[in-house]
């Protein structure tokens, strides 16, 4: 006899859950003791939900499952940053980064796995598109990994863009927001773009975390030449989208700018930039590059990012400069992902050849660019 597909229960939020458990005909407030045991208690047995009935519980258990995602890989790093490649049901690999600070725990989570947005300094943009996450897949970033301590913050900067799996990413952050369940809070989320300009209003409207945009140009050729999304939307474009936002509260727009050496890093960069955001409530996020052997921008020297950023303070523009974490680790968005299928490629290599394994994590028998 042919096994019926469970369906997935988890990855709905809260009235999406009960318009499916009043479907089945029971009272919404199962929905709400189900929706605490997935969210707050983290259960994935319903035979352990033990406040509901036993004939529920039956139901349940016969028609539905509680996927999780597997940590395939830990790599921790001196500075205490962990990062994980994360296994999906079908296989697929995305990854995820736990970086603790001072005062809070932030969660990095991917949305897609690969990413069509092809930016030229990112080792996912290298990696062709596979798929979407649902929005259960990029939660289980944060229910399933056994994360070392709790976390605080979620930031949605992993492999993918975010506003290209909209919907999924909206549920997703519903369930981060919710305080009946996973209760991070939209103070505690931060959403990070590169710019697809016509999501934005609507993403702020729905209130549901903090808006980072990836500039990491200042004019609309140097933006072009790194960033393809920019011939879609170009930076003149989302500069006047940014201008004419309609916030409900004191929110303002976090510009993410990588400095790459000799590419956006100089003097006048810093003095176009001021220019650039001037009337768009900001903060921006300097970051030097993180090289990584897949690509060959390279990073400027600590005193050329000081300076830069002296240049926006002397601006009166807010602006912080974050070192990177687990550089040690292959931190770089899609390295991990990237080194791990090269070690695939090698082991099918040696099998074919009947070569014994070689004893190195980072065998790259070729330049995967591309591919
Ligand atoms: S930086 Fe973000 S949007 Fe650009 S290719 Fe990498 S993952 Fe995609």
């Amino acid at each position: 006899m042919e096994l019926l597909k469970k369906e997935n229960l988890k990855g709905l939020p809260l009235p999406d859950l009960e318009k499916r458990i009043l479907e089945m005909g029971h009272p919404a407030f199962r929905a709400k003791q189900l929706y605490r045991w997935i969210y707050k208690e983290r259960e994935t047995d319903f035979e352990k939900m033990t406040d509901l009935s036993k004939d529920f519980r039956k139901t349940l258990q016969e028609k539905f499952e509680l996927p999780q995602i597997e940590v395939s890989e830990t790599h921790p790093s001196d500075d205490g940053t962990i990062k994980y490649l994360v296994k999906l049901s079908d296989g697929e690999q995305v990854e995820s980064v736990f970086i603790p600070t001072e005062g809070r725990v932030t969660l990095c989570v991917s949305t897609q796995v690969g990413c069509k947005m092809a930016c030229s300094f990112c080792a996912t943009g290298y990696q062709k598109f596979v798929r979407d996450l649902k929005a259960w897949e990029i939660v289980d970033q944060l229910m399933s990994i056994p994360h070392p301590r709790p976390i605080t913050n979620i930031v949605l900067m992993g492999m993918g863009e975010p506003f290209d799996n909209y919907e999924e990413v909206m549920k997703a952050l519903q369930l981060f927001n919710d305080p009946r369940g996973l209760k991070i809070g939209k103070r505690h989320i931060t959403v990070s773009t590169v710019g697809i300009t016509d999501k934005i209003q609507s993403f702020i409207d729905a209130s549901l975390g903090k808006l980072a945009i990836s500039l990491h140009g200042t004019t609309d050729e140097q933006r072009a030449s790194i960033m393809p999304i920019n011939a879609k939307f170009p930076l003149p474009e989302l500069m006047d989208t940014c201008r004419k936002l309609k916030f409900k509260g004191t929110e303002r727009i976090t510009f993410e700018y990588i400095l790459i050496k000799d590419l956006n890093d100089s003097d006048a960069d810093a003095l176009r930039l001021v220019k650039l955001v001037q009337g768009i409530p900001v903060k921006i996020n300097l970051l030097a590059y993180n090289e990584n052997p897949f690509i060959d921008f390279k990073r400027p020297s600590e005193e050329r990012v000081l300076k830069f950023q002296n240049i926006l303070l002397k601006h009166h523009l807010t602006s912080t400069y974050r070192r990177s974490r687990g550089r040690d680790v292959a931190a770089a968005c899609g390295q991990l992902r990237i080194e791990a299928e090269n070690r695939l490629k090698r082991k099918a290599w040696e099998k074919l050849k009947g070569i014994p394994p070689l004893h190195s994590s980072t065998f790259a028998p070729e330049p995967v660019l591309g591919a």
